[in-house]
């Protein structure tokens, strides 16, 4: 099965000149989703996982499945004032502005074993953010996983004393 007939591109969005890869269809097919999730599993070091931690918003939907599997904890890693608990945050540079990442305090205790996991790397200043967030708690990131990952934006480098894996690349 090809996993790549299910991600669908849209023209100028959500700025012109800017293809974005919607994985809607992916999430609608039930045989692609797991096959995805399969695909993610395997390419996973052998260590005990203690956390996911999924980004906000597409990342929660492997995460939590990838969390199910592993018999982890789900850490939701989230957009400023949605978390109701004492947090800390990130701040990283867009092509435009800027943007900040929360996680609460008590998500990740000293010396857990952290399966980041986001759907797209792009740029990897959503990833490098979320890499200093569990840092900052203590956590030992074991591997950053992304569905898919966008070549031409090197966002490879910014994370690159990581374990990254990916099993679509465009
Ligand atoms: P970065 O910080 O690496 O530039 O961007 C990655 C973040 O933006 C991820 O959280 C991802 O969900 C989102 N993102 C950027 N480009 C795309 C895209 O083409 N498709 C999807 N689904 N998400 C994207």
């Amino acid at each position: 099965m090809s996993i790549e007939k299910y991600i669908r591109d849209i023209q100028d969005f959500p700025k012109p000149g800017i293809v974005f890869k919607d994985i809607t269809p992916l999430l609608a097919e039930p045989e692609a989703s797991k096959m995805c999730l399969e695909l993610l599993l395997n390419g996973l070091p052998d260590v005990k996982i203690d956390k996911v931690v999924g980004v906000e918003s597409r990342g929660f939907f492997f995460a939590t499945l990838l969390a199910y599997k592993l018999n982890a904890g789900f850490v939701p890693v989230r957009k400023p004032k949605k978390l109701p608990f004492t947090t800390i945050s990130a701040t990283y540079d867009l092509e435009y502005g800027q943007d900040t990442l929360e996680i609460h305090t008590d998500a990740i205790q000293k010396g857990d074993k952290v399966l980041i996991h986001d759907d797209v790397l792009a740029t990897g200043g959503t990833a490098k953010a979320v890499c200093e967030l569990v840092e900052k708690l203590g956590g030992e990131i074991v591997q950053c996983n992304f569905l898919m990952e966008l070549t031409f934006l090197n966002g490879r480098e910014k994370i690159r004393q990581y374990d990254i894996f990916s099993p679509l690349k465009y």
